[in-house]
């Protein structure tokens, strides 16, 4: 440890005390890496991750730490985020590769993220890591033994919420451009995405993920340091910016959320591949993770939460979650919940914060065992109970074809076919339809404004 602790590293030169050494990041990367490809999911389309992975994994055998277990990867998400991971696992999202124009963008981002890798800027922030604000905050509470009944993201999903220092931001800005530089892309290319992503977050944005802004702040004259580097590298030669080969690998791609994993209407939960529907309680936040709903007072004081049990009958969910020293309760009582079997039952359960009261419903539903738990602190929790059992009892099977059959947007890129405005061609592609996006959100997804001129054969996003 002492030997670790003392070590410069190759990537910034310096000498800076961490307690951990390169092979426990490894060891902490790994596990956080394989709960968030679960919880979050990948983005189910192999070419295009392939097409990331093969950039990234050049890009990093480029660094100072060549030999770390580097993975990149596309996370089927719509916020505009990229992460990095200690020991080398680094992400981005669909909703950021729906931002770039050239393969160089991609780079540059992939470039930055490497950067807060090797300079192992995650091991030095852990201790300010500050659990999520909506739902997972409240959950987190519970116990371990209490977080099956609440499945909710583990220690590694923190890690996406960790926010960088100013110094940390800068010296990952200058990594990324040393690397961007080894592979040939002209660093300028980070310039453009820093303008976009300022550009993004100005717009506001949404998602399960914490947006770019958030993980990655102090944007404040990041351009101008940006290009301070470049100009610290003298004169040089660069390839193509891989424009076309890049718009043509995100052509098609999933835009904005895609109902298919479930989508709010009227106040109901609607899950048109599982089949279901839910009222939550009028106005609590629902928040939709790949393993779980959650749904969240807005006081933030009670939480109705769904998910599916790994067991496979009523009684045995049940068991699940009373066979444990900190629970207690009458057990089930047999029901039907909309003509569905089911078991509802109350539960006590001892947390680090103090006692929480709530309901269980179990729900036997087309080979699955759904999970539905209600609760709030011990004292607040007759005040939610009625609101709370409602919406249990609100679980039905969906059979209503117009609210199974929904499409998520995707990315349309076209060639224009004669020199126009962005506003022209926006008007002209959508005659006699209804725009599914406003002009402005097209003019920022290509980085561009709506009265633009857009030069003949130029390839153009748009959104279907
Ligand atoms: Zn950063």
């Amino acid at each position: 440890m002492g030997l670790s602790a003392c070590m410069s590293n190759p990537a910034t030169g310096e000498r800076r005390f961490n307690l951990m050494s390169m092979d426990q990041e490894i060891q902490m990367g790994r596990e956080a890496d394989g709960q968030i490809s679960e919880t979050m999911g990948l983005y189910p389309d192999e070419a295009l991750q392939t097409y990331v992975s093969d950039i990234g994994l050049a890009m990093g055998a480029a660094s100072e730490w060549p030999d770390l277990p580097w993975t990149f990867r596309v996370i089927d998400d719509e916020t505009v985020n990229a992460f990095a991971l200690p020991g080398g696992h680094i992400y981005v999202t669909r909703g950021i590769l729906a931002h770039f124009n050239s393969e160089a963008q991609l780079a540059g981002v992939l470039g930055h993220e490497i950067g807060h890798v090797t300079a192992r800027h995650a091991t030095t922030r852990m201790s300010k890591m500050q659990m999520t604000q909506l739902g997972v905050g409240l959950a987190m509470m519970l116990e371990p033994e209490l977080q099956k009944i609440a499945p909710l993201a583990g220690a590694g999903m923190q890690l996406l919420f960790l926010s960088y220092s100013r110094a940390d931001e800068n010296e990952s800005d200058e990594l990324g451009v040393r690397y961007m530089a080894r592979m040939g892309y002209n660093p300028e290319a980070l310039v453009e995405v820093m303008e976009t992503l300022r550009r993004v977050s100005e717009a506001g944005g949404g998602g399960r993920l914490p947006e770019w802004q958030t993980t990655h702040p102090h944007p404040e004259n990041r351009q101008e340091s940006i290009r301070g580097h470049i100009r610290d590298l003298g004169p040089r030669e660069f390839r193509p910016d891989g424009r076309e080969e890049y718009l043509r690998r995100i052509d098609g791609i999933v835009y904005g959320a895609d109902p298919r994993e479930g989508y709010s209407r009227d106040g109901v939960f609607y899950h048109p591949v599982l089949r279901f529907s839910l009222h939550f309680p009028d106005d609590w936040t629902v928040i939709n993770q790949k393993q779980a709903v959650i749904s969240v007072s807005p006081q933030r004081d009670a939480s109705v939460q769904l998910s599916i049990s790994s067991e496979s009958s009523i009684e045995a969910a049940a068991r699940n979650l009373y066979d444990n020293d900190r629970v207690s309760g009458a057990g089930l009582a047999r029901t039907r919940i909309n003509g569905l079997p089911a078991g509802i039952g109350s539960f006590i359960a001892q947390t680090v914060q103090g006692p929480i009261e709530g309901s269980v419903a179990f729900i036997d539903y087309d080979t699955r065992i759904y999970q539905l738990i209600g609760y709030s602190g011990t004292s607040t929790w007759p005040a939610h109970r009625e609101t709370v059992n409602a919406s249990l009892r609100s679980f039905a099977a969906l059979t209503d074809r117009r609210a199974i059959d929904v499409e998520p947007m995707r990315m349309d890129v076209i060639r224009v076919e004669r020199s126009q405005s962005l506003r022209d061609i926006y008007t002209a592609y959508y005659r006699g339809l209804t725009p599914p996006v406003p002009i402005e959100q097209i003019a920022l997804i290509n980085q561009l404004e709506p009265e633009s001129h857009v030069q003949t054969g130029t390839l153009v996003k748009m959104i279907r």
